[in-house]
C-alpha cells in the first residue's frame, strides 16, 4: 500500500523551498548548537547539516543582534531553509522575518498582548513565512498545568491548540505544530490527539532524549510509531551530540519505514552466531567506514553481509550484492547467485570494487 493512502492528510505549508504536509516528503530538521552570534561557526555547521541530508535548519535567535546571522546566511545562499527559534520577544520574530528566514518557531501565547501577536502575524504574512508552535512538557501555560495537574498528553495538545487559536483569531493558519515530551508514550498520545483534532502539519520529536543508544531508541520508537500510523510531516531527532548525528538517525528512521526520498545504501547483516567463522563484526565496521569515505553510501543498492553460507545467501536473497562467510573466506553473491569465493583479508576491497561497478 502506498504510504500516502493511509497518511493523515494535513494542510501544506512552505518553509522556503521545502513543503511540509499533504503528500510532501517527510522532511528532516535539526538545530545548530553554535553561538548564533558567531556567524562563521553557524554558517559552517548549517552547511554540514545540509550536506548530510538536513532539509531544514533551525537556529536560535536569542536577541536582536543574532538576527544579523540569519541575514548573512541568507546573503551567502546557504542552500537550506532556515527557521528562527524565538522565545518571548516578538521584536526578534519581526526582525527575523524581515531578515529573510523561512519559518519562525514561536509560541504566540508567550509573547504578551494581542498587539504583539498581531505584529508577528503581519510580518509573517508580509514575507509569506509560516509559524511553528512548539509545545513541550516544560513550557506549559500555568492555566493548562493547573487544569491537568501535570504535562499529560491532553495538556500538551490543549496548549498547542490554544496557541494555534490565538493565530487563527488573527486569520493566520500558516502553522505547523509540535508537541514534544521526553516521555515517549506522552509524545505519541499527544500527537494522536492533534492528528484527530486539526489538519495542521505535525513536527515530530522526542525532546531531551539523551545521548547514544538511549536517544536513538526513544526517538525511533516515538517518531517511528507515529510515522507508521501515517502521522507526522517533518521531524527532528534530539540527541546530546553533534547535530549531524541527528540527521543520520532521522534518515535511518525514515529508511527503516521506506519513507526516505533520499534512497541510499541499505546494509543488512546477520547478528552472528556459532556458525560464524569470519570476523563479521570487524568486517562490517570496516565496510561502513569505507563506503562513507568513498561516498558510496548514496548508491541505492541493498548490500548483505552474512556470517555463513548456510543461511547467508538465502537470508539475503533480496540483496543486490553481498557476502556469506566461510572459514577464512566468503562467497560473493549478486541477487542471491554466487559469483566467486574471496579471501577474508581482501573481502572488503573486492566487495567495494564490485559495488563501484554497480549502477
Ligand atoms: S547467517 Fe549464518 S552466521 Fe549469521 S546468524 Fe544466520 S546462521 Fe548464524
Amino acid at each position: 500500500m502506498n504510504y500516502n493512502d493511509y497518511r493523515r492528510q494535513s494542510r501544506v505549508i512552505r518553509a522556503g523551498s521545502v513543503s511540509i504536509g499533504g503528500d510532501s516528503p517527510i522532511s528532516v530538521q535539526s538545530m545548530t548548537n553554535t553561538d548564533t552570534h558567531d556567524i562563521e561557526a553557524t554558517y559552517d555547521q548549517t552547511v554540514r547539516l545540509r550536506e548530510v541530508g538536513c532539509d531544514i535548519v533551525r537556529i536560535t535567535a536569542p536577541d536582536l543582534e543574532s538576527v544579523d546571522t540569519f541575514r548573512e546566511l541568507k546573503r551567502r545562499e546557504v542552500g537550506v531553509p532556515l527557521v528562527a527559534d524565538i522565545h518571548f520577544d516578538y521584536k526578534i520574530a519581526v526582525a527575523a522575518a524581515k531578515a529573510g528566514v523561512d519559518k519562525i518557531r514561536i509560541n504566540p501565547g508567550n509573547i504578551g498582548s494581542k498587539d504583539k501577536i498581531r505584529e508577528v502575524v503581519l510580518a509573517c504574512r508580509e514575507y509569506s513565512i509560516p509559524i511553528r508552535i512548539g509545545v513541550n512538557s516544560g513550557s506549559l501555560e500555568a492555566h493548562i498545568l493547573k487544569k491537568y495537574g501535570s504535562p499529560t498528553a491532553e495538556a500538551l495538545a490543549e496548549s498547542a491548540l490554544y496557541h494555534a487559536d490565538l493565530l487563527r483569531e488573527l486569520d493566520f493558519s500558516d502553522i505547523a505544530i509540535s508537541v514534544k515530551s521526553s516521555d515517549v508514550q506522552t509524545m505519541i498520545r499527544a500527537n494522536r490527539i492533534l492528528a484527530d483534532r486539526t489538519d495542521y502539519p505535525l513536527h515530530l520529536g522526542v525532546t531531551e532524549a539523551g545521548a547514544g543508544n538511549r536517544a536513538l531508541i526513544k526517538s525511533s520508537v516515538g517518531i517511528g510509531t507515529l510515522l507508521a500510523e501515517g502521522i507526522g510531516d517533518t521531524l527532528r531527532v534530539s540527541i546530546t551530540d553533534d547535530p549531524v548525528e541527528e540527521i543520520y538517525a532521522a534518515r535511518a528512521i525514515l529508511d527503516s519505514l521506506s519513507l526516505s526520498e533520499r534512497r541510499g545504501m541499505d546494509i543488512v547483516s546477520c547478528p552472528t552466531c556459532g556458525r560464524t567463522k569470519i570476523d563479521l563484526i570487524s568486517l562490517l565496521s570496516d565496510f561502513e567506514k569505507r563506503i562513507m569515505a568513498e561516498g558510496l553510501d548514496k548508491k541505492s543498492i541493498k548490500v548483505a553481509l552474512m556470517g555463513c553460507a548456510v543461511n547467508g545467501p538465502g537470508e539475503a536473497r533480496e540483496a543486490d550484492i553481498g557476502i556469506a562467510g566461510g572459514d577464512g573466506e566468503a562467497l560473493l553473491f549478486k541477487k542471491g547467485v554466487v559469483i566467486r569465493r574471496i579471501k577474508e583479508d581482501s573481502l572488503i576491497d573486492e566487495l567495494i570494487d564490485e559495488i563501484k561497478t554497480m549502477q
